[in-house]
Protein backbone atom coordinates (compact mmCIF):
# COMPACT_ATOMS: atom_id res chain seq x y z
CA UNK A 1 0.00 0.00 0.00
CA UNK A 2 1.20 3.39 -0.64
CA UNK A 3 1.83 5.75 1.99
CA UNK A 4 -1.29 7.89 1.12
CA UNK A 5 -3.61 4.66 1.27
CA UNK A 6 -2.06 4.22 4.83
CA UNK A 7 -3.31 7.61 5.68
CA UNK A 8 -6.81 6.88 4.46
CA UNK A 9 -6.91 3.76 6.19
CA UNK A 10 -6.03 4.81 9.61
CA UNK A 11 -7.83 7.99 9.03
CA UNK A 12 -11.17 5.47 8.30
CA UNK A 13 -10.31 3.75 11.77
CA UNK A 14 -9.95 6.64 13.41
CA UNK A 15 -13.27 8.08 12.22
CA UNK A 16 -14.89 5.51 13.85
CA UNK A 17 -13.02 3.99 16.83
CA UNK A 18 -13.69 3.00 19.80
CA UNK A 19 -10.79 1.07 21.65
CA UNK A 20 -10.78 4.00 24.33
CA UNK A 21 -13.38 5.70 26.22
CA UNK A 22 -12.65 9.16 24.28
CA UNK A 23 -14.94 8.53 21.61
CA UNK A 24 -18.30 8.81 23.54
CA UNK A 25 -17.63 12.41 24.21
CA UNK A 26 -16.12 13.74 20.78
CA UNK A 27 -17.59 15.31 17.83
CA UNK A 28 -15.09 14.60 15.09
CA UNK A 29 -12.42 12.21 15.87
CA UNK A 30 -8.76 14.02 14.34
CA UNK A 31 -6.69 11.48 12.43
CA UNK A 32 -3.94 14.26 11.20
CA UNK A 33 -3.25 16.02 8.16
CA UNK A 34 -0.39 16.86 5.90
CA UNK A 35 2.02 16.00 2.77
CA UNK A 36 1.99 11.92 2.97
CA UNK A 37 5.72 12.30 2.09
CA UNK A 38 6.39 14.97 4.66
CA UNK A 39 10.03 15.44 5.53
CA UNK A 40 8.93 17.14 8.95
CA UNK A 41 6.03 15.44 11.23
CA UNK A 42 4.53 17.53 14.43
CA UNK A 43 2.66 15.86 16.64
CA UNK A 44 0.83 17.76 19.29
CA UNK A 45 -1.62 16.62 22.70
CA UNK A 46 -4.83 16.33 21.50
CA UNK A 47 -7.93 18.14 19.64
CA UNK A 48 -9.39 20.72 21.34
CA UNK A 49 -12.64 22.22 20.91
CA UNK A 50 -12.34 23.97 17.66
CA UNK A 51 -10.61 20.52 16.80
CA UNK A 52 -13.09 18.23 17.48
CA UNK A 53 -15.44 20.69 15.54
CA UNK A 54 -13.92 20.26 12.25
CA UNK A 55 -11.92 17.12 12.85
CA UNK A 56 -8.89 19.00 11.43
CA UNK A 57 -5.80 19.27 13.70
CA UNK A 58 -4.83 22.50 15.12
CA UNK A 59 -7.24 24.89 14.33
CA UNK A 60 -8.15 27.08 17.46
CA UNK A 61 -5.87 29.77 18.64
CA UNK A 62 -2.83 27.21 19.39
CA UNK A 63 -3.43 26.22 15.87
CA UNK A 64 -3.26 29.98 14.66
CA UNK A 65 -0.39 30.33 16.17
CA UNK A 66 1.45 27.54 14.59
CA UNK A 67 0.70 28.37 11.90
CA UNK A 68 2.71 31.99 12.31
CA UNK A 69 5.43 29.57 13.65
CA UNK A 70 5.48 27.59 10.74
CA UNK A 71 5.13 30.63 8.57
CA UNK A 72 8.95 32.16 10.53
CA UNK A 73 10.42 29.52 9.19
CA UNK A 74 8.99 28.85 5.88
CA UNK A 75 7.15 25.73 5.66
CA UNK A 76 3.48 25.37 4.55
CA UNK A 77 0.92 23.17 6.12
CA UNK A 78 0.69 21.58 3.27
CA UNK A 79 4.04 20.26 2.98
CA UNK A 80 4.45 18.90 6.55
CA UNK A 81 2.26 16.74 8.24
CA UNK A 82 0.41 17.41 11.48
CA UNK A 83 -1.24 15.04 14.18
CA UNK A 84 -1.94 14.28 17.83
CA UNK A 85 -0.85 11.11 20.30
CA UNK A 86 -4.47 11.10 20.89
CA UNK A 87 -6.96 11.29 18.01
CA UNK A 88 -10.40 12.11 20.06
CA UNK A 89 -10.63 15.22 22.36
CA UNK A 90 -10.35 14.92 25.98
CA UNK A 91 -13.13 16.18 27.81
CA UNK A 92 -12.73 19.71 28.75
CA UNK A 93 -8.99 19.52 27.45
CA UNK A 94 -8.01 17.81 29.93
CA UNK A 95 -4.64 15.54 30.12
CA UNK A 96 -5.21 12.17 27.46
CA UNK A 97 -4.78 9.34 30.36
CA UNK A 98 -1.69 6.97 29.74
CA UNK A 99 -4.44 4.25 28.69
CA UNK A 100 -6.11 6.82 25.92
CA UNK A 101 -2.91 7.23 25.04
CA UNK A 102 -1.81 3.28 24.75
CA UNK A 103 -4.98 2.85 22.92
CA UNK A 104 -4.65 5.69 20.43
CA UNK A 105 -0.64 4.25 19.86
CA UNK A 106 -0.83 2.26 17.05
CA UNK A 107 -3.01 4.75 14.83
CA UNK A 108 0.53 7.48 15.48
CA UNK A 109 2.90 4.40 14.69
CA UNK A 110 1.10 3.82 11.95
CA UNK A 111 1.20 7.08 10.25
CA UNK A 112 4.85 7.51 10.87
CA UNK A 113 5.81 4.63 9.54
CA UNK A 114 3.90 5.88 6.32
CA UNK A 115 5.05 8.57 6.47
CA UNK A 116 8.78 7.99 7.47
CA UNK A 117 9.56 11.67 8.20
CA UNK A 118 13.39 12.68 9.02
CA UNK A 119 12.25 15.06 11.39
CA UNK A 120 9.55 14.41 14.03
CA UNK A 121 8.71 17.77 16.25
CA UNK A 122 7.06 16.95 19.35
CA UNK A 123 4.61 19.62 20.57
CA UNK A 124 4.09 19.54 24.35
CA UNK A 125 4.85 17.07 26.99
CA UNK A 126 2.96 13.89 25.97
CA UNK A 127 4.27 13.69 22.78
CA UNK A 128 7.91 14.30 23.98
CA UNK A 129 7.45 11.13 26.61
CA UNK A 130 6.71 9.46 23.85
CA UNK A 131 10.42 10.10 22.48
CA UNK A 132 12.53 11.50 24.72
CA UNK A 133 11.43 9.26 27.99
CA UNK A 134 10.81 11.24 31.36
CA UNK A 135 12.88 14.14 31.10
CA UNK A 136 11.12 17.34 31.47
CA UNK A 137 10.28 19.58 28.73
CA UNK A 138 11.74 22.62 30.45
CA UNK A 139 15.43 20.95 30.46
CA UNK A 140 14.97 19.06 26.61
CA UNK A 141 13.05 21.62 24.75
CA UNK A 142 14.43 23.45 21.79
CA UNK A 143 17.08 20.00 21.61
CA UNK A 144 17.03 17.83 19.12
CA UNK A 145 18.05 13.81 18.84
CA UNK A 146 18.84 11.53 16.80
CA UNK A 147 17.29 7.86 17.59
CA UNK A 148 16.14 5.06 14.92
CA UNK A 149 17.85 7.26 12.25
CA UNK A 150 15.46 10.27 12.59
CA UNK A 151 15.97 13.26 14.42
CA UNK A 152 13.45 14.17 16.97
CA UNK A 153 13.17 17.67 18.21
CA UNK A 154 11.21 19.20 21.26
CA UNK A 155 9.05 21.80 21.59
CA UNK A 156 6.43 23.54 24.38
CA UNK A 157 3.04 23.10 23.45
CA UNK A 158 2.09 26.04 21.32
CA UNK A 159 -0.54 26.67 24.02
CA UNK A 160 1.50 27.29 26.44
CA UNK A 161 2.82 30.61 24.72
CA UNK A 162 -0.29 31.87 24.25
CA UNK A 163 -0.67 31.79 28.18
CA UNK A 164 2.80 33.11 29.31
CA UNK A 165 4.55 35.71 26.80
CA UNK A 166 8.50 34.70 27.56
CA UNK A 167 7.38 30.96 26.88
CA UNK A 168 6.07 32.85 23.14
CA UNK A 169 9.39 34.36 22.97
CA UNK A 170 11.06 30.84 23.87
CA UNK A 171 8.79 28.38 21.51
CA UNK A 172 9.49 31.09 18.87
CA UNK A 173 13.61 30.49 19.07
CA UNK A 174 13.23 26.86 19.57
CA UNK A 175 11.44 27.19 16.47
CA UNK A 176 14.13 28.82 14.39
CA UNK A 177 16.11 25.76 14.72
CA UNK A 178 13.56 23.37 12.48
CA UNK A 179 15.03 24.38 9.19
CA UNK A 180 19.29 23.41 10.76
CA UNK A 181 17.86 19.79 11.70
CA UNK A 182 16.17 19.61 8.46
CA UNK A 183 19.61 20.48 6.57
CA UNK A 184 21.34 18.29 9.19
CA UNK A 185 18.90 15.12 8.37
CA UNK A 186 19.34 15.84 5.14
CA UNK A 187 22.79 15.81 4.99
CA UNK A 188 23.12 12.30 6.83
CA UNK A 189 20.56 10.57 5.12
CA UNK A 190 22.82 11.59 1.60
CA UNK A 191 25.92 10.06 3.44
CA UNK A 192 23.56 6.76 4.12
CA UNK A 193 23.47 7.72 8.23
CA UNK A 194 20.21 7.96 8.59
CA UNK A 195 17.97 4.73 8.05
CA UNK A 196 14.71 5.47 9.76
CA UNK A 197 12.88 2.41 11.49
CA UNK A 198 9.87 1.96 13.36
CA UNK A 199 10.36 3.65 16.79
CA UNK A 200 11.77 1.49 19.68
CA UNK A 201 10.28 1.61 23.28
CA UNK A 202 11.51 4.32 25.30
CA UNK A 203 13.63 2.40 27.21
CA UNK A 204 16.02 3.13 24.79
CA UNK A 205 17.36 6.84 25.54
CA UNK A 206 17.90 8.83 22.04
CA UNK A 207 21.68 9.67 21.96
CA UNK A 208 22.24 13.58 22.63
CA UNK A 209 23.79 15.87 19.59
CA UNK A 210 26.40 17.29 19.63
CA UNK A 211 25.26 19.87 17.52
CA UNK A 212 22.51 21.28 20.11
N1 LIG B 1 -3.71 21.16 20.80
C1 LIG B 1 -3.19 19.99 20.40
O1 LIG B 1 -2.36 19.39 21.07
N2 LIG B 1 -3.60 19.51 19.25
C2 LIG B 1 -4.49 20.11 18.47
O2 LIG B 1 -4.80 19.56 17.43
C3 LIG B 1 -5.01 21.34 18.91
C4 LIG B 1 -4.61 21.86 20.09
FE1 LIG C 1 -9.84 5.49 19.34
FE2 LIG C 1 -7.78 7.13 19.75
FE3 LIG C 1 -10.26 8.08 19.72
FE4 LIG C 1 -9.47 6.56 21.75
S1 LIG C 1 -8.63 8.60 21.20
S2 LIG C 1 -11.41 6.38 20.65
S3 LIG C 1 -8.10 5.11 20.72
S4 LIG C 1 -9.17 7.18 17.99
Amino acid sequence: MSSEEILKEVAAEVSICEKCDLWKSRTKAVPGEGNPHAKVMFIGEGPGFHEDKQGRPFVGPAGQFLDELLASINLKRAEVFITNVVKCRPPGNRDPLPAEINACDDYLERQIAAINPQVIVTLGRYSMAKFFGSEKISVVHGRARKSDGRIFIAMYHPAAGLHQQSLKETIRSDFKKIPLVIAEAERLGAEGKMKPEPPKPKEDPPEQMALF
